[in-house]
């Protein structure tokens, strides 16, 4: 849609949904929106698509939103993406948002594109900063570029919404505050639109055990101070004790080490736990880039000088292959005294 086309004003944000319930990355991304609608001076709108989930949707005002656009219809009960994308088309031409944001996740990243597409709008995928420029009042949508070498500033001057997704945990919520109000408008649109061309077969739930690091609360990372594979078994021991997930260092990984689901970091995933452990991991910009918004970040080096101790709230020098068997015989003396 061109900018000349009529008026675009709010910013919006998509909602999803998970098992019947509003998913926590949804909070994430209002408090993005929020930010971005207070700087621009206008309105936060949250939009959720699903079934059986109207009753659901006031959290997201508790959360930052002014607005909630909700749809609710069987057929959005399973994510099918003509569906949605062509849900959300007659919801963007009817109410003209001037930015929607959504997360990158599986849902965002398939849903935002066709819709871009559909609108003749552009899209900046996998954003790790949204700001708004100060005289234009442009979305400035920050992004790593050319294998994440540099950081590329891309705005949409021409076409509206200006759209983006953004990195899930590059944000945490705001706090919920239950007294704040705002309007919930459910859009109804005829059985016809939600018709899909795909058909909905089973749904095979991943049973790997381990909590994904972008999910866990503790994280103990390992990197190539470790020296060897085998060492991550000193990680492992210990994030088991706490009850946390194991990561690495891109270097831990490359040497293959820990599979790459594992890593943190710019071409890894972005984690936000309350601890973060890491040991002879150096603290490389593109390591700290998926783990700064840690609240706490214990960090054990041999080296003095290494970047990671500028970064972290607690610093342990010395070898992470005396320090991490140190840790755990400690902690396993602590929960055998509490645990008496
Ligand atoms: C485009 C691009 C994307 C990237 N993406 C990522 C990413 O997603 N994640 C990521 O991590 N990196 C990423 N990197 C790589 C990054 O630049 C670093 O090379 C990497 O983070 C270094 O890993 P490391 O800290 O394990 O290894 P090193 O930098 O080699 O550091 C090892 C550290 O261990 C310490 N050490 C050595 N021995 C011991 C010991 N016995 N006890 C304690 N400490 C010890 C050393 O002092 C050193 O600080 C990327 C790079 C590029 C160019």
């Amino acid at each position: 849609m061109k900018r000349s086309e009529g008026t675009f004003e709010g910013v919006w944000t998509l909602g999803e949904t998970r098992n019947g319930e509003i998913n926590p990355v949804s909070y994430e991304l209002l408090a993005w929106g929020r930010e971005l609608a207070d700087k621009r001076g206008t309105t936060l709108a949250s939009v959720v698509l699903g079934h059986d989930i109207k009753d659901k949707v006031e959290s997201l005002i508790q959360h930052g939103a002014d607005i909630v656009y909700v749809v609710d219809h069987p057929g959005l009960e399973h994510f099918a993406p003509d569906v949605h994308a062509a849900v959300l088309e007659k919801l963007v031409r009817e109410v003209m948002p001037e930015i929607f944001i959504a997360s990158a996740t599986t849902y965002g990243r398939t849903v935002m594109p066709l819709l871009a597409g559909k609108i003749e709008t552009g899209l900046t995928a996998d954003c790790t900063g949204l700001d708004i420029e100060a005289n234009s009042g442009l979305l400035i949508q920050t992004r790593p570029a050319i294998g994440g070498n540099v950081m590329a500033t891309i705005k949409t001057p021409n076409h509206r919404p200006e759209m983006s997704t953004v990195r899930p945990r590059s944000r945490k919520p705001l706090a919920k505050d239950e007294s704040r109000t705002g309007q919930i408008i459910e859009k109804t649109y005829p059985d016809g639109l939600f018709n899909s061309k795909v058909r909905f077969i089973d749904f095979i739930k991943d049973e790997t055990t381990a909590l994904p690091i972008q999910e866990a609360e503790i994280i103990v990372s390992g990197g190539k101070g470790l020296k060897d594979g085998k060492n991550f078994d000193l990680v492992r021991e210990l994030a088991d004790l706490l009850g946390g997930s194991v990561g690495a260092s891109r270097q831990a990984v490359d040497l293959g080490w820990i599979p790459y689901s594992h890593q943190v970091g710019l071409s890894g995933k972005t984690v936000s736990p309350r601890l973060y452990v890491c040991a002879g991991v150096s603290g490389a910009v593109q390591h700290i880039a998926g783990m700064s918004s840690s609240d706490i970040v214990i960090a054990i080096n041999n080296d003095p000088d290494a970047p990671i101790f500028k970064v972290c709230d607690f610093g342990i020098v010395g070898d992470a292959l005396e320090i991490l068997p140190i840790l755990t015989e400690k902690l396993k003396a602590l929960k055998a005294t509490t645990n008496k």
